[in-house]
């Protein structure tokens, strides 16, 4: 039996059984987002610090916590537990005491999202779906198409025009079938909501799918039992759609809810100055709808979140703020980020270590603050973003006298 109790409507409050509803009947699919609720005095007697000792080194070892039953988790897999690498070189470089990376671009198919992704299609196999499938704008569509390999099911993906080559590259070698939608992001999401009534199809839209977020809050567990004993004042996520961020506090409160923790953090969301409702939306109390704005960084360039109320609330939940950072801002700390720590993030990823600058600078954190910086994708991801940030090589004839003039700079 899955310890879920019940789900919750972020904007009325009204609850719902599992299977109820996926979205709240009475606020619409727009507004009308759930929250999985789980009964956290069961999982506290087998999801202890002792337990976890013999646990896979994988999201897997917090299946209490999970939305699925026991039978339907898998015994194994190489999703999460990523490392935390220190940063100290980048900590100076961006005025702060302490700056630690958690390098979620080692998961499988390279990004943070391979944590719901694998949930979502547990819960489809579940559920007895024959296939899956979701609207993407890149990262959570490869890491599907990669857990409906490893599951074997055939999965249906909805990408957006803008969508980079390496990701794309990704889903077609994963086998899924791809529809390239020739229109904005928001008429690609449609397009498979479509579908996936039409078809039958398991719809892994985090936006509409409650249990997905369930799949990120892994991010947030990890983060408390790797930093138990040394937890930072801060912990740095970009935002596109929310539900991300929301995930990470959530797991971040969960453990600590259960007692295996006893440390919260201050959130700090980042979001593309181009592309910013969320933030916007966390200070003005409501979402501007018309989907304007543009980012270079193609992961968090949603128009219109579905889920920006989780991750509004998760920000001030945690005495956290909202920063924006320009393309530009962006596209230097990809560099920064891989020549002083080894990490090769993509625009996505480097955007929560730009926001850090931005904070600093605002005067939100101080020189003291030691930070947590979520690097959710990797830059291989998307060369062409990387390229247009990082410069160009030398070009040399071959000999070496071409090699020293460089070299003498
Ligand atoms: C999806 C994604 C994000 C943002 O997550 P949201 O849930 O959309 O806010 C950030 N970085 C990367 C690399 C992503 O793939």
């Amino acid at each position: 039996m899955s310890l879920i109790t019940k789900l919750v409507c972020v904007q009325c409050g009204a609850s719902y059984k599992e299977g109820e509803a996926d979205t709240c009947p009475r606020c619409g699919m727009d507004e009308g987002i759930l929250d999985v609720h789980f009964d956290l005095e069961r999982a506290k007697q087998t999801l202890t610090r002792e337990n976890l000792k013999g646990r896979t080194r994988s999201h897997w070892r917090y299946r209490e916590l999970l939305p699925l039953e026991e039978e339907f988790i898998p015994k194994k897999g190489y999703v999460g537990w990523t490392p935390i690498v220190n940063a100290p070189r980048l900590a100076e470089a961006l005025g702060i005491r302490r700056l630690r990376l958690k390098d979620e671009g080692r998961n499988p198919s390279g990004s943070f999202k391979d944590r719901p992704s694998s949930v979502g299609v547990a819960r489809a196999i579940q559920v007895g779906a024959k296939a899956v499938a979701c609207a993407s704008t890149g990262n959570a569509a490869s890491s599907l198409a990669r857990a409906a390999a490893v599951a074997g099911r055939p999965c249906y993906i909805f990408v957006a025009k803008f969508v980079p080559q390496g990701k794309l590259a990704q889903l077609l070698a994963y086998g899924a079938t791809v529809f390239r939608v020739q229109g904005t992001y928001a008429q690609a999401y449609d397009l498979c909501n479509q579908a996936c009534e039409r078809f039958g199809w398991y719809n892994r839209n985090a936006a509409i799918n409650p249990y997905l977020v369930e799949g990120k809050k892994t991010g947030g567990m990890e983060l408390a039992e790797q930093l138990a004993g040394d937890p930072p004042d801060w912990i740095s996520a970009s935002v596109g759609d929310g539900c991300s961020i929301a995930g990470m506090y959530k797991g971040v409160a969960s453990m600590q809810q259960i007692g295996i923790t006893n440390w919260s953090a201050k959130m700090l969301g980042v979001q593309a100055a181009g592309c910013d409702p969320v933030a916007r939306a966390f200070r003005d109390g409501k979402l501007d709808r018309s989907g304007r704005g543009d980012t270079y960084a193609d992961s968090i360039n949603v128009g219109i979140p579905r889920n920006w109320r989780k991750a509004v609330n998760a920000v001030r939940d945690s005495g956290g703020a909202y920063v924006t950072v320009g393309d530009d801002q962006i596209m230097k700390a990809v560099p920064l980020t891989g020549r002083l720590t080894g990490v090769f993030a993509e625009p996505a990823g480097a955007t929560a270590v730009a926001g850090i600058a931005a904070a600093r600078e605002a005067g939100i954190i101080g020189p003291d603050a030691d930070v947590l910086a979520m690097i959710t994708g990797n830059g291989l991801k998307d060369i062409a973003g990387a390229l247009k940030a990082v410069g160009d090589p030398h070009d040399v004839e071959p000999t070496i006298d071409n090699v020293a003039r460089v070299v003498a700079g």
